[in-house]
């Protein structure tokens, strides 16, 4: 998911808009802005694209105030319904509240079953919504202090953005899991998730929001307060692969950097003689810059994507599906026959698209195939805000990498090593007594308690 909240600007939803649609590819599912204008809250939700239903002057109009929040979803808990679409919204007794969240807690639904015992209604089957149940029966009084309480209870991944009638609050969890940064524009202050939302609107990026810390920006400037103990960051590694856009800068570090720094790394691992190193668009790209740069290869556009493949589109019927219709991405042909191609890109989730392009490629003329990944072998699921399937269902649990290079049908495979990508990152290895990042999709090293999975551990 991605978040941006704006506080004390006459554009504000405007704002918001923009910063959602650079925060798009976080999620497609749907999106919502909510905004405040003095006296009373405004909610627009939608389902689908940002563009949809955000482009319009009407729609924009009625989220009327000078401080509003926004949210892109990408469900990894609860049903794609209307009702689970973000900023959530109640009313309390200092007044009404939204909120958005970008991660995933991993002891929602042992809260929820308590929450539900002590008599709480809940409105939808997110986890975020415990929070706002943990705020209603929160002794404190202000809604930073019960914000306070209740994140305090709450386990797993979260960088959230809240709305209240004098503040915008901005909150990440105490291992920073989740990206949250802070900006400004002109006298106004913003928190989002990745600085390309930044600057699609025009706004200067501050700093990033620091793991375990709470922001809140109100008519007195910008306040941060630490409501956790201190805990070792463990920034999410995959944000760098390939969640996050190439040209944000996380942590002090570029994007589009890092992925070319691993395919440099994977070119020096695992080189192999070609005459082409093709990527898999989008994702692959960087990655592949940084492995033709380094092994001395031409690098070329070998796959070409189809753009305009989203939701809307419909699956093909079977009756066309025998014809092998390739939606998202076609060789080019003129690119590839004849050579030894080297495909790049950056993870193998269930293998699918691997097995594919390889297919498509080889069918257009190609005289060898080697397919280098950008990540390691992704063998454990997510449980912190990236939809990744259950475990039996990913490639790299089943399989090893010989059985994987069968099963995609390449001549060769490889993918970056742990101590690979760590110097990527600028360390010179994964150092076990003070792991930075958190790897648990490649490693099943899961920093944070797995609390509502304590009946059925993820890690063989
Ligand atoms: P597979 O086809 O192996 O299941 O998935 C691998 C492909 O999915 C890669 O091209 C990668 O770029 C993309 N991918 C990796 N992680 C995610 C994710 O969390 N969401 C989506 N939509 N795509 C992903
Ligand atoms: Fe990121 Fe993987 Fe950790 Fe999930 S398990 S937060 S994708 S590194
Ligand atoms: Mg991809």
């Amino acid at each position: 998911c991605g978040v941006f909240g704006i506080f004390a600007n006459t554009q504000a939803a405007a704002i918001t808009a923009l910063g959602l649609h650079a925060l798009q590819h976080r999620g497609q599912e749907a999106a919502g802005i909510v905004s405040f204008d003095g006296n009373r809250f405004h909610l627009q939700h939608t389902m689908g694209l940002v563009g949809d239903h955000f482009s319009s002057e009407a729609v924009i109009a009625k989220l009327k105030g000078g401080q509003a929040i926004g949210h892109v979803r990408y469900a990894t808990t609860g049903d794609t319904t209307i009702r689970n679409v973000q900023p959530l919204y109640a009313d309390f007794e200092f007044g009404g509240f939204a909120l958005a969240h970008n991660g995933n807690l991993t002891n929602a639904q042992t809260l929820r079953r308590q929450l539900v015992r002590r008599g709480c209604l809940f409105q939808s089957t997110t986890d975020t919504e415990v929070i706002v149940h943990l705020m209603a029966i929160a002794r404190g009084g202000s809604p930073v202090d019960r914000l306070i309480e209740a994140v305090r209870q709450v386990e797993g991944a979260f960088s959230l953005v809240a709305l209240t009638s004098d503040a915008v609050i901005g909150v990440r969890d105490p291992l920073g899991v989740r990206p949250l940064v802070l900006g400004k524009l002109g006298d106004t202050h913003i928190l989002t998730s990745e600085t390309c939302a930044l600057d699609i609107v025009g706004a200067d990026f501050i700093r990033d929001v620091e793991p375990g810390e709470m922001v809140v920006l109100d008519k007195d400037g910008v306040h941060s307060m630490r409501p956790f103990q201190p805990q070792n960051r463990r920034f999410c590694i995959f944000e760098y692969i390939y969640f996050a856009r190439p040209d944000s800068v996380m942590e002090g570090t570029s994007v589009y950097q890092a992925r070319q720094r691993i395919g440099r790394e994977l070119a020096r691992e695992a080189g192999v003689p070609a005459d082409v190193v093709v990527p898999v668009p989008d994702s692959g790209v960087p990655a592949a810059l940084g492995y033709a740069m380094e092994a001395g290869v031409p690098f070329d556009l070998g796959i070409i994507r189809n753009h305009y493949v989203g939701r809307t589109f419909i699956e093909p019927t079977d009756q066309i599906r025998h014809l092998g219709v390739k939606l998202k991405h076609n060789a080019n042909r003129a690119m590839i026959e004849g050579k030894r191609v080297v495909l790049v890109d950056d993870s193998i989730v269930r293998g699918t698209t691997s097995k594919k392009i390889v297919e498509m490629v080889r069918a257009a003329g190609a005289a060898e195939v080697h397919m280098r990944i950008s990540s390691p072998p992704t063998s454990h699921p997510c449980f912190y805000g990236i939809d990744t399937p259950e475990q039996s269902k990913l490639l790299a649990h089943r399989l090893s990498v010989d059985e994987m290079r069968d099963f995609i049908k390449a001549d060769s495979l490889a993918f970056i090593s742990l101590d690979g990508l760590y110097r990527a990152m600028g360390e010179p290895k994964r150092d076990p007594s003070n792991i930075r990042y958190c790897d648990a999709c490649f490693t099943g090293d899961y920093p944070i308690a797995l609390t509502d999975n304590l009946d059925s551990p993820p890690v063989e």
